[in-house]
């Protein structure tokens, strides 16, 4: 079990034992490659608790979320497109939790269609439940008053986030419950995203206290996600054997008082994915403006959004073509070929531009984003009128292609010119 920090290097030749030259010849840039031995490695990782649930809004392409399936891995899904998405990759529908905050309404439908589980975030979605699906169980998602995340956009609990039910409302939300014949079997809270061990262990706390309220209806607790992974030298894992126990000494403790066996569940996104991805691009222009070098690259911010969007920090390497490999170090800024000028890969939050050490490199080397599979591409979009970029699964020494590289159809698909009077 991972504990100790990571350690990353500037100059790369390979992914999962892959040439990059190989990966670039056949798939081009920028492309974003995902290493299925790591995926694994962090499944296993996690097998103390009984169910995995992957929070697949992290990385949703169904090639892995059908490898996911295969390894004993249920699946969470947050709209109607990562339902489906869901069972297009081979989920059975018992292995889907729909977990928001609100229905929109066609949710709803697809919900008491296909009979999925769901994990209630506001007090208004168990009326709704209620109506369309009479006897239905639910899980509440609580807001336990406090949150955590490595970004305050990351933070989900506390009174800032829009985030679970209040934990002082569970009481009326059980009346409403019974008011509504809805049967509450289930309890989760998810108070942020790359947050710590200590802030990861107060929930076990606060779930303990609301699981009393809600009582032995109760079957299944869930430790919501958050785990983080090292984007950076220093950074750690959370001594994972130290969090399983605290939540397996909740549980017990919850066991002796209802008298019947709980399921402990843990829903991670960023710590199943995050590390077996990679964005490559090639390096297109070295330019000085004054005291700065940029690196400016064929990928930009509608690639991979983290460091516009939250000031995070990727681990990059450099991979010089026909491997003429300099150990030249460079402070240098990264950035992307979008008309914006925060379309900078080395930015701070705040988007105040930071520098890199990084080998030399010209015009043609490739120059890899690291940790890049969790919030990565399924982020990305079409700003600038560009096309989304293939993503390609590195399995046993092969290359699968699991999504291509749109096509300016793709682009423009759905649009229309009205018919004109001019
Ligand atoms: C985003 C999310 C997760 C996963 O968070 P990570 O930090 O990626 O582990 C888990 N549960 C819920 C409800 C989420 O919204």
């Amino acid at each position: 079990m991972p504990i100790a920090s990571k350690t990353f290097e500037t100059i790369r030749s390979e992914i999962a034992g892959i040439p990059i030259s190989e990966i670039v010849a056949k798939f081009g840039t920028p492309t974003y490659v995902y290493d299925m031995a790591v995926i694994e490695e962090r499944v296993r990782d996690l097998a103390a608790f009984d169910v995995i649930r992957y929070a697949q809004k992290a990385c949703s392409n169904i090639g892995i979320l059908n490898r996911l399936n295969k390894l004993g891995v249920v699946v969470d899904a947050v709209s109607v497109g990562e339902v489906k998405r869901a069972l297009a990759a081979g989920f059975e529908t018992h292995n889907i939790v729909f977990t928001a905050d609100v229905f929109d309404r066609e949710a709803l439908a697809l919900v008491k269609e296909l009979g999925l589980h769901v994990n209630c975030g506001s007090p208004d979605m168990i009326e709704q439940l209620g109506n369309a699906v009479p006897g239905a169980s639910v899980t509440l998602r609580i807001n336990p008053g406090f949150g955590h995340g490595h970004s305050q956009k990351t933070n989900t609990g506390g009174p800032q986030s829009k985030h679970g039910i209040w934990h002082e409302d569970v009481v009326d939300c059980l009346r409403k419950a019974d008011l509504y014949n809805v049967a509450v079997t289930g309890l989760h809270m998810h108070i942020g995203s790359g947050t710590d061990l200590e802030h990861l262990s107060q929930v076990c706390s606060a779930l303990e206290t609301i699981a009393l309220q809600v009582g032995r209806t109760l079957t299944t607790i869930s430790a919501g996600g958050g785990l983080p992974v090292p984007y950076r030298e220093g950074q750690t894992y959370v001594d994972l054997d130290q969090y399983y126990s605290l939540w397996d000494t909740t549980r017990k403790r919850l066991e002796n008082a209802f008298g019947h066996p709980l399921s402990l569940e843990i829903e991670p996104g960023r710590y199943l994915v995050a590390e077996s991805g990679f964005l490559i691009a090639e390096i297109r222009a070295v330019k000085g403006m004054g005291e700065n070098t940029f690196y400016l690259l064929d990928a930009g911010f509608n690639d991979l959004a983290r460091p516009i969007l939250y000031g995070a920090y990727h681990p990059i390497s450099i991979s010089h073509r026909n491997g003429r490999a300099t150990k030249q170090m460079v402070d240098v800024v990264v950035g992307g070929p979008l008309c914006e000028s925060g379309d900078i890969f080395t930015q701070e939050e705040g988007g105040f531009v930071a520098k890199r050490s990084l080998p030399a490199a010209s015009v043609g080397d490739f120059l890899i984003l690291e940790v890049a599979g969790a919030y990565g591409f399924v982020m990305a979009s079409n700003y600038n009128g560009r096309y989304r970029v293939p993503e390609v699964l590195l399995e046993n020494g092969k290359m699968h292609c699991i999504r291509t590289r749109e096509t300016f159809e793709d682009l423009i698909r759905g649009e229309m010119i009205p018919p004109s009077s001019l």
